[in-house]
C-alpha cells in the first residue's frame, strides 16, 4: 500500500520540486543596466595585468571630468562603503538578490542620504578613512537609483569609473562583461606585440634561463632555439569605440598542434592576485616594464585554475626538424588572432649557453635558496630571511656591497627576481650615523632612476630591519624632517562663502602617516589626496558658528615620528 501511494505522489513532488526550483531560479535573475548615464566606453579592461595584480573590474570612462551620475547597476541594498587616501578612494558595495555584490570605485561624492551616515560614522571614528558595513536595511535600491557621482579620488590616474562584479560569498572578482548583461560593442580581435623566447635548464631544481630571441608580428624567419625552452607573450586586446590597450581574455601557445600553456586570467581572488608575477616574465617587467605571458610554469607559482600546461609550458624540440609554434589569443567576446612562428633545435646543448637568471661574481656572496622553504642569509653587514612561498623557483642568492657616491648600499639578490611574500631585511648601521637618535633610522631602497624610496623599518641592536616587498639595492637613511604643510589661505583671511579650507602637504622621504585638523577645539574632517599633495578640512555649520573668527590647528605626522603643527586664524 505504501509503495503504492509512493508510486502515486512521486511524479507530484518532482512536479512541485520542479515548479519551486523554477521559481526560485526566476527570483534570483537579475538584470543590469549600465550604471552611467553616458554611453559605455572601456579605458581598462578586466583581467589587465598591472604591477601587483589582475584588474578586478572594467575602468568606464565618464568624459575626461569628475561628476558623471552613477546609479545601482541592479536592486539591491548597500553592503559596505569606503572612503580611503588610497585604493579605490571614495566606494560603494551593492549586494544584489542574484548573489553578486557590484562596487562603483574612485567615487566622487555619494548621494546625500549616504554621505549623511558616513560623515556621521567619520566624525565617530575621527578618521577620515573608514569601512563600513551598513545595515541590509539601510540604504535599500531598486535598479537606477542614484548613488553618487564618479570621480577621481584614491589611486587614480584620472577620472573614471571602476566598476567591478563580484561573486558575494567569496568575493571573487567577475569578469562585469561577462557576468552581467552589461555589454559593449566588440569584434575587433586582440593585438599580438611581441614574444620572447628563453632557454631552460634544471628548471625543478635550480633553474638556469636565458633569452634566446624575441620578435615582433612581422617576423617569418626560421628561430634557432635549444631542446627546452619557453615562450612570453605581449599582448593586448581592442575593442569598438575606444583606442584603449585592453586585457587578452585567454592566451594558447602550441607547438605544432600541441597545447603546451594555456592561461585564462579569470576570477583570481584577491589574495591571490600578486602571483601575477609568476605568470609574467618578470625580467621583461622589471627591466622594461613590459609584462608578457610566460608559459613555463614555475614550481612555486600559483593559479593553478587558471593555467593548463603540459611539460610544466616548456617547448621541447626531440629531433632537428622544423616546428611551428601557434599563439593564439582570445578576447572575452570570442574574437580570435592567431600568430605563427618557425623554430628548428640548435646543435648546441643548452645548458652551454650563459646564465642571464643565477649571475655570480668573485665579489659577491652567494647561497641556494630552495623555492620550497623558509631560506636565511647572513653576513657581518646583510641578514635577510626570507619565509615560505616566498620565491616562485629556486635561486641562486647573492648579496653585494657596493659604493654610491660615498655612501653603502647592498645589492640584496636582483630586481629580475619577484618576491611573492615579503622578505625580512636587516643592514648593519654604518659608522656614519653613530650619534644619530636611532628612530629616525630607516631602510632606503636605490630605484634605478637614482632615487631612494622609503622602505620602512625600525632599528634593533645596531641593525635596522624592516619587510621588503622585492629584491634590488637597499641602504640606510635617516628621516628627521617633519612634513611640510602649506596653508592655501592667508592667516586671518575671511573665508565667508567657503566650504573648506586647503592645505598642501609634502613629506621627504618616511611619507604621511597621520594628519589631524581641529577648529575651535573641534576635530574637522579632512580629506587626504596623496596624488595631489591635498588636504581639505570642510567648513560646515553644523560643526562651526558663521560669522566669527576661529582658531586652527592642523597637526601632520611623517613615518618616523616627525610632526608639523601650525596654528592659524581665520574668518567664516
Ligand atoms: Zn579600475
Amino acid at each position: 500500500m505504501r509503495s503504492c501511494c509512493r508510486k502515486i505522489y512521486l511524479p507530484i513532488t518532482l512536479i512541485l520540486l520542479a515548479v519551486s526550483t523554477l521559481a526560485s531560479e526566476k527570483e534570483k535573475v537579475v538584470t543590469y543596466r549600465n550604471p552611467l548615464d553616458l554611453a559605455l566606453s572601456l579605458s581598462g579592461s578586466y583581467g589587465e595585468l598591472r604591477a601587483t595584480h589582475f584588474h578586478s573590474g572594467v575602468d568606464f570612462r565618464i568624459g575626461g571630468v569628475s561628476g558623471a551620475r552613477l546609479y545601482a547597476a541592479a536592486d539591491g541594498y548597500v553592503s559596505r562603503i569606503s572612503v580611503s587616501p588610497g585604493g579605490y578612494g571614495h566606494a560603494i558595495y551593492i549586494d544584489h538578490p542574484d548573489g553578486r555584490t557590484t562596487l562603483y570605485g574612485h567615487m566622487m561624492d555619494f548621494a546625500p542620504n549616504i554621505t549623511r551616515w558616513v560623515r556621521e560614522q567619520q566624525y565617530l571614528q575621527k578618521d577620515f578613512s573608514v569601512n563600513l558595513y551598513p545595515e541590509k536595511s539601510m540604504f535599500p535600491l531598486k535598479k537606477g537609483d542614484f548613488i553618487g557621482r564618479a570621480g577621481n579620488t584614491g589611486s587614480s590616474g584620472g577620472p573614471h569609473l571602476h566598476f567591478e562584479v563580484r561573486e558575494s560569498s567569496t568575493q571573487i572578482p567577475l569578469n562585469p562583461l561577462k557576468a552581467t548583461s552589461i555589454t559593449v560593442v566588440d569584434n575587433i580581435p586582440p593585438e599580438f606585440r611581441s614574444i620572447g623566447f628563453y632557454g631552460i635548464c634544471n628548471h625543478q631544481a635550480l633553474p638556469s634561463r636565458w633569452k634566446v630571441a624575441s620578435h615582433n608580428s612581422g617576423y617569418n624567419g626560421i628561430i634557432s632555439l635549444p631542446d627546452t625552452f619557453y615562450v612570453a607573450v605581449d599582448a593586448i586586446d581592442r575593442q569598438n569605440g575606444t583606442n584603449a590597450k585592453l586585457a587578452v581574455y585567454q592566451y594558447n601557445y602550441y607547438l605544432d598542434d600541441t597545447l603546451v600553456f594555456s592561461f585564462t586570467p579569470e576570477k583570481i581572488p584577491f589574495d591571490a592576485g600578486r602571483y601575477i608575477n609568476s605568470i609574467v616574465e618578470y625580467s621583461e617587467k622589471s627591466n622594461n616594464n613590459i609584462s608578457m605571458v610566460k608559459s613555463w610554469v614555475e614550481p612555486g607559482g600559483g593559479l593553478a585554475s587558471n593555467i593548463r600546461s603540459v611539460n610544466d609550458g616548456l617547448f621541447i624540440l626531440r629531433d632537428n626538424l622544423e616546428h611551428k609554434i601557434r599563439i593564439e589569443l582570445k578576447d572575452e567576446h570570442g574574437n580570435t588572432t592567431n600568430k605563427y612562428f618557425r623554430a628548428k633545435r640548435s646543435g648546441s646543448p643548452g645548458s652551454l649557453k650563459g646564465d642571464t637568471q643565477n649571475s655570480n661574481n668573485s665579489f659577491s656572496r652567494s647561497i641556494v635558496m630552495p623555492w620550497f622553504i623558509p631560506n636565511r642569509y647572513h653576513d657581518s653587514l646583510v641578514r635577510l630571511m626570507l619565509p615560505p612561498a616566498a620565491l616562485y623557483s629556486s635561486i641562486e642568492f647573492s648579496a653585494d656591497t657596493i659604493n654610491v657616491n660615498g655612501d653603502i648600499y647592498h645589492m640584496v639578490h636582483n630586481e629580475s627576481t619577484p618576491l611573492h611574500n615579503p622578505a625580512i631585511l636587516a643592514l648593519k648601521v654604518p659608522a656614519k650615523f653613530a650619534g644619530m637618535p636611532v628612530q629616525k633610522l630607516m631602510l632606503v631602497k636605490l630605484n634605478k632612476n637614482g632615487r631612494l624610496s622609503s622602505a620602512g623599518g625600525t632599528w634593533r641592536n645596531g641593525w635596522v630591519e624592516g619587510r621588503i616587498g622585492s629584491f634590488g639595492i637597499y641602504g640606510i637613511a635617516t628621516d628627521t624632517i617633519p612634513p611640510v604643510v602649506t596653508p592655501l589661505f592667508a592667516n586671518n583671511q575671511n573665508l565667508s562663502g567657503r566650504n573648506s579650507l586647503r592645505f598642501t602637504v609634502k613629506d621627504n622621504l618616511s611619507g604621511i602617516s597621520s594628519y589631524n585638523v581641529w577648529i575651535d577645539g573641534i576635530w574637522i574632517l579632512t580629506s587626504y589626496d596623496p596624488k595631489n599633495s591635498r588636504l581639505e578640512s570642510e567648513l560646515m555649520p553644523d560643526k562651526l558658528r558663521k560669522g566669527v573668527n576661529h582658531d586652527l590647528e592642523i597637526e601632520v605626522k611623517d613615518n618616523k615620528g616627525n610632526t608639523t603643527v601650525l596654528k592659524r586664524t581665520f574668518i567664516w
